[in-house]
């Protein structure tokens, strides 16, 4: 992981937008700050299409994707996505509305066996809003311990489904997104963008494990400076990290994402 004042221009001239991470990233314990905002309007002023890349639910998504200036929401670790449509917002989903049901209905079972062997880890608090996985809380309003959390984990392979952790999540689903898969899909369908080609033109800024499929994925990559508790458990540490935490780590790399674009122009 290279400083921030490393980043050289050419490594910036390709882009035409920047994926990011909403907790831990652009959010400061869960919340916007007004520099991480601004740094949002900022980009999109230089002509950056923005992406928000999220573990959190679909619902969320929904209402981000209406309200705030970004051109979509790729929510539950790539599973859905939100695009605003004039006054109308589509909704990608990887699968129909039926298959998504039937779907449903297994996951549930998972998770009910998988409450029954861990009943001390709760379901975290915006599980109504999701779509296509079930989430734990581990570190948002608890503190489970990494051992019980990894246990957790290899209970729900066992059973069939795939996890992420976040910094503060545990997400099961038996969907076969990641955030990379997801978000490509999503700016195939929304923009009609070269899969391989979304990989070199969009930047991606992150901070922990469910980030892990995005650091490999695209060409370039930022970590805020609270991704070094994760390092050790990245296959692909981000190429470059922020001297800030979350959303101050944040809106220091669109600064410098910003002067290298207007020193090219
Ligand atoms: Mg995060």
């Amino acid at each position: 992981m290279r400083p921030l004042a490393e980043l050289a221009l050419a490594a910036v001239t390709p882009l035409r937008g920047v994926v990011f991470d909403l907790d831990g990233t652009l959010l400061t314990d869960g919340a916007l700050t007004l520099e991480a905002y601004r740094s949002l309007f900022s980009l999109r002023e230089r002509g950056l299409r923005l992406v928000a890349c999220t573990g959190r639910p679909a619902g969320w998504g929904a209402v981000i994707a209406r309200q705030w200036p970004i051109d979509l929401a790729v929510t539950e670790n790539g599973a859905v996505a939100f695009r605003r449509d004039g006054a109308r917002l589509s909704v990608l989903d990887s699968l129909p509305e039926e298959a998504r049901r039937a779907r449903r209905e297994r996951l549930l079972e998972v998770v009910a066996s998988l409450h029954r062997e861990f009943p001390e880890i709760p379901l975290a608090d915006d599980n109504q809003e999701r779509r296509s996985d079930v989430t734990f809380d581990v570190r948002e309003t608890v503190n489970i311990s990494s051992s019980r959390v990894a246990e957790l984990r290899l209970a729900a392979a066992r059973e069939g489904a795939r996890t992420f952790e976040s910094s503060i999540h545990v997400h099961v689903t038996l969907d076969a997104e990641d955030k990379a898969s997801g978000t490509v899909r999503a700016l195939a369908r929304a923009y009609g963008d070269d899969a391989t080609k979304a990989l070199g033109t969009y930047a991606f800024v992150g901070d922990s494990g469910n980030d892990e499929a995005c650091f490999s994925a695209f060409h370039l990559t930022f970590g805020v400076s609270n991704v070094a508790r994760w390092a050790r458990h990245l296959s692909v540490p981000p190429r470059f990290v922020a001297a800030q935490p979350e959303g101050a780590g944040f809106a220091a790399i669109a600064a410098r994402l910003l002067v290298l674009r207007a020193s090219s122009t």
